[in-house]
Parts: C-alpha cells; sequence; structure tokens
C-alpha cells in the first residue's frame, strides 16, 4: 500500500482566519481528484478536551460519531470532505499532556526525565501517525490551532518540524495561511505582516512549501512576485484565498488559484483535476435562492452565533436544497419576555430550540414551545430541546403542575426527564455525558419514519438527561407520540404531536450529520413546512 502524505496548515498574523475552511477546501479538492481524505485538528490549549469549554469562547462543541467532544472545525471538515472522522482526529494539548504524564506514572519511561522534546513531540507524530492510520487517507490534512507565535504552539510545530525529517520531504507540505491586510489610507494591500510570520515559521525550521492569502482585494502580480521573493516560495505556489460570500465558495476559488494542482505535484500525488461541477450547481443553488423564511432559535448562546454552527449549516443545505434563505433569527433567552412570546416570534416560519444545559433560559424556551404549539407554528425541538417540550405538554396538557427535567429543578414533584437509572447526580464536569452514535428505531407509520424514510438509524448524542418513561402513559393521553426510541434499550429518541402540522423533538443532534451536499431530512421537511407558513 502507498504511503499516506501529510500536509500541515499554519496560520499567521491574525487568529480566527479561517484556516480550518481552507484546510476543508482543500480536503474536498483532493477527494474530488480520487484520493482518500483525512483531516486532523491539534489544537494547542491546556483543555483536556473540547466539552468544557464556554460556547461563549470557542462557538459549539462539535461530537464525532465515535463520541469525541471537539472543536467546531472537525464539523466543517466532516461537512467538506463527506467522512466521518473519529476521535483522533481532535487533538488537543491537554490529551497530549495527559497522556504522557499517565505513562510516566505507570513506570514506561523507565524514570528517564520527561521533557517537551522528545517526549510531547514524540507523542504528538504519534498521534498524527494513528490519525493517518485509523482514517486510511491517501492524505492526511493536519491543521495546527493558534498562531504562530504564540507559545503553546511550539511543541506542535517543532512536532511536525521532525516530522519531515522522519517521513521525508516527498511526503510533506507545509502550508501556511497569513492575511494581506488592505491600508484604507495608503490605498494598499501590505505583505509585511506575512513577511514576518514567515521569518518566525523558518526560525523554527519550517519553511512553508506554499503560502494562502486571505485577502479583501485581488492580489496584483507585484505582490505575489514580492511574497515569493522575500518569503522564498515560488510564484506560483503563492495561492489567494479572496473573500467569497459563502464559505461553500472556497473549494472553488482555490481550484482557480491552482492550490489543489501544486499540493499534487508537490507531494507526487499523480493525480486527475478534480470535477467540481456538482459542487458548483451546489454553491449556485445555496447563492440564487428564490423564496425566503425566517426561523426563530430561541437559545441560551443566541448572542454568539458560533454557539449554534451546525444549526446554522445545517439550514444552509437545506435551504440549498429548496431554495430558500433561512433566515435565522437567533433569540437570546436573557432577552425573551416569556409574558409575550409574540414580541419574537409572531412573524417566524418556524421555531427551534436547539440543545442547552442548565436552568438558565429553560423557561422562557418552553414559553416557546408553548406558542409554537398553540399557534401552530412548525416546531423542531433537539436534544434540551425534546426535554423541554416534553415539559411543557406535561405542564399544560397533562395537568402536572410544576412538571420539569431534574437538570432545571431537582426538586420537581413530577420530574419527567430524569437521570438514567443508576447514574447519579455528578459534580464532575468534564467526561460525564453520553456521547456519539447510537442507534434509534422509529414507530411504523409515525411522521419522523415517513421523513427519514427508513424506520432503523443512528445519529449523534451529547446528553445527560432521559425522558422518565413512567410518564409515558400519561403523556400520551396529553398528546404526545413517542415516535422514537432505542431499539433495545428503550430510552425515548423522538417524540412528535399529530395535532400540529410539524411538532418534532428528537433526543439526538441531527445538525451533525447534515451536509451541503445531502441536507440532513429533518432540517429539509421543517423548513418545507415554515415554507407553507409563508
Ligand atoms: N442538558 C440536557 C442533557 O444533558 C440536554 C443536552 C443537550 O441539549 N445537548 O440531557
Amino acid at each position: 500500500m502507498k504511503q499516506p502524505a501529510f500536509i500541515f496548515i499554519t496560520g499567521g498574523v491574525v487568529s480566527s482566519l479561517g484556516k480550518g475552511i481552507i484546510a476543508a477546501s482543500l480536503g474536498r479538492l483532493l477527494k474530488n481528484r480520487g484520493l482518500k481524505v483525512g483531516i486532523q485538528k491539534l489544537d494547542p490549549y491546556i483543555n483536556v478536551d473540547s466539552g468544557t469549554l464556554s460556547p461563549y469562547q470557542h462557538g459549539e462543541i462539535y461530537v464525532t460519531a465515535d463520541g469525541k467532544e471537539c472543536d467546531l472545525d472537525l464539523g466543517h471538515y466532516e461537512r467538506f470532505i463527506d467522512e466521518t472522522l473519529d476521535k483522533n482526529a481532535d487533538l488537543t494539548a491537554g490529551n497530549i499532556y495527559q497522556d504522557v504524564i499517565r505513562r510516566e506514572r505507570s513506570g514506561e519511561f523507565l524514570g528517564k526525565t520527561i521533557q517537551v522534546i522528545p517526549h510531547i513531540t514524540d507523542a504528538i507524530k504519534e498521534n498524527i501517525l494513528r490519525a493517518a492510520e485509523s482514517s486510511g487517507a491517501d492524505v492526511l490534512i493536519v491543521e495546527i490551532g493558534g498562531t504562530v507565535g504564540d507559545i503553546e504552539s511550539l511543541p506542535f510545530l517543532e512536532a511536525i518540524r521532525q516530522f519531515r525529517k522522519d517521513v521525508g520531504d516527498v511526503r510533506t507540505l507545509y502550508l501556511h495561511t497569513t492575511l494581506v491586510p488592505y491600508l484604507e489610507a495608503a490605498k494598499e494591500l501590505k505583505t509585511k505582516p506575512t513577511q514576518h510570520s514567515v521569518k518566525e515559521l523558518r526560525s523554527l525550521g519550517i519553511h512553508p512549501d506554499i503560502i494562502v492569502l486571505r485577502t479583501k482585494q485581488a492580489l496584483g502580480d507585484a505582490i505575489r512576485e514580492k511574497i515569493a521573493d522575500f518569503c522564498d516560495v515560488e510564484k506560483s505556489h503563492v495561492i489567494e484565498a479572496h473573500d467569497q460570500s459563502s464559505i461553500y465558495a472556497v473549494p472553488i476559488s482555490l481550484k482557480k488559484e491552482g492550490l489543489d494542482d501544486r499540493v499534487d505535484k508537490k507531494l507526487g500525488l499523480d493525480t486527475a483535476p478534480p470535477e467540481m461541477g456538482e459542487w458548483q450547481a451546489m454553491v449556485e443553488r445555496m447563492e440564487k435562492p428564490e423564496r425566503e423564511v425566517t426561523i426563530g432559535l430561541v437559545g441560551k448562546y443566541a448572542r454568539f452565533e458560533d454557539a449554534y454552527l451546525s444549526i446554522s449549516e445545517a439550514f444552509v443545505h437545506a435551504g440549498g436544497d429548496l431554495k430558500t434563505h433561512v433566515n435565522l433569527r437567533f433569540i437570546d433567552t436573557g432577552s425573551f419576555d416569556m409574558q409575550a412570546p409574540g414580541d419574537a416570534l409572531s412573524d417566524v416560519h418556524g421555531i427551534l430550540v436547539p440543545g442547552g444545559f442548565g436552568p438558565r433560559g429553560a423557561e422562557e424556551k418552553i414559553a416557546a414551545v408553548k406558542y409554537a404549539r398553540e399557534n401552530n407554528i412548525p416546531f423542531f425541538g433537539i436534544c434540551y430541546g425534546m426535554q423541554l417540550a416534553i415539559v411543557e405538554s406535561a405542564r399544560n396538557l397533562a395537568g402536572l403542575e410544576h412538571a420539569n427535567t431534574i437538570e432545571a429543578d431537582p426538586k420537581t414533584p413530577h420530574p419527567v426527564v430524569r437521570l438514567e437509572h443508576g447514574q447519579e447526580e455528578t459534580s464532575a464536569f468534564g467526561g460525564t455525558l453520553f456521547l456519539g452514535e447510537d442507534a434509534c428505531a422509529f414507530t411504523s407509520s409515525s411522521r419522523i419514519e415517513a421523513i427519514y424514510e427508513k424506520s432503523d438509524i443512528e445519529e449523534r448524542h451529547r446528553h445527560r438527561y432521559i425522558f422518565n418513561l413512567d410518564y409515558q402513559h400519561t403523556l400520551e393521553k396529553a398528546g404526545i407520540i413517542f415516535s422514537g426510541k432505542h431499539p433495545a434499550r428503550g430510552d425515548i429518541k423522538a417524540i412528535e404531536r399529530d395535532d400540529h402540522p410539524f411538532f418534532i423533538a428528537v433526543q439526538y443532534h441531527p445538525e451533525f450529520l447534515s451536509r451541503p451536499n445531502a441536507p440532513h431530512p429533518l432540517f429539509r421537511e421543517f423548513i418545507s413546512h415554515a415554507l407553507s407558513q409563508e
């Protein structure tokens, strides 16, 4: 079997350069050249997993099929390359250090002094090789989080420097991404920050093969030449990444710049140019909508839209398929008036209550569910959204006063959502959730079964609490149809109502499985119903 090749993506000048989108876009181009592509993110922060990071700081927590809580870039990777990544695809400095310290404690290093070089760097390299192996990739793209020059990044940069020595020049490619700012006063694009960043990278022993430049203005020939000269790369290896109207247009624009071609040649991959016709048609559908709907998303982090990134993207995918622009209105529970839900929701065509945690904002979400139910507005609940939809029916239709999830009210007289049997309330913060792919079987002739067009599915989860089956009968009388459950354990995964145009809620996170080229059926159906409200 041919040995895999490795592309290392670093970033300089500023953070939030969109390295993740560039990595994902290059991944798509290489996939369309017929290669098996894997992508891995190495994050220099010390947190052991991303699950406990505040969504305010890092945006959404993405979950892999095998149940790792990850950086949101993993979502971009999966959406762009349409491959299922595993836990090896996301690694933090905390993971590495924890593992090395565990091995040291168990005597594996025979009393040696444990140092960044070689122990931490070796562990990083082992993890890169493991990701290549577990993905079976021809090409593994490795994105290094953070910005060159950060103290935290140093062990990672040293590891990838050594990597080229280990596996050889032919099989490694360093791609550095920077920003070329446009100075309004001088009416000029500035290359100096790029020069400095490349100088910094070279001082660490990494000589970039390709430089990708984020820019708002087209780079002229002179700028390309200057960067080629000062940064010592070939002019054809200076690639422009012009701002695009949609992230899904980035692969097309990078192809025009010849990025995949340069990568192919440098790594000796010997593949043919990619066929991007279908992708292009998909982007055009997204960019030329014929209709428009507004969806109200009622959430605790709604002031920070990245916290719901996969949901937003799932709407872009479903909207593209239906030639519909989905206006996602983020409604923060902090400013949502429960007494007058119509103020924020009277003109929306659909209401979504997403995943969430803790008591804050729960009552507001329950009020939003009630408003959707009573006004026949299409309602879609995800995870906490399903649990709170159950609470709403329990209180307002089954007469269970003060019914609640024990997460929001541990003393509720009617704990309609509770912990799993045998599980204790825990104060541990990380690693205590039910995570990853799990099976769900739909009741025959349920609405959700018709939407999926099958009765047995797998979806990704991230939750601790479940519906309390003691209340099933009472709530069925109140009109809830329990239409999806785990085929063996019987825990509830999906509910619906048949006295409403569209009222569906699920315990899992369908947004993680939506792809631009394959929208998720639940999002698609939700938008179809929202369209009929226009
Ligand atoms: N907080 C709820 C639970 O842990 C829902 C989780 C979620 O919405 N992701 O069960």
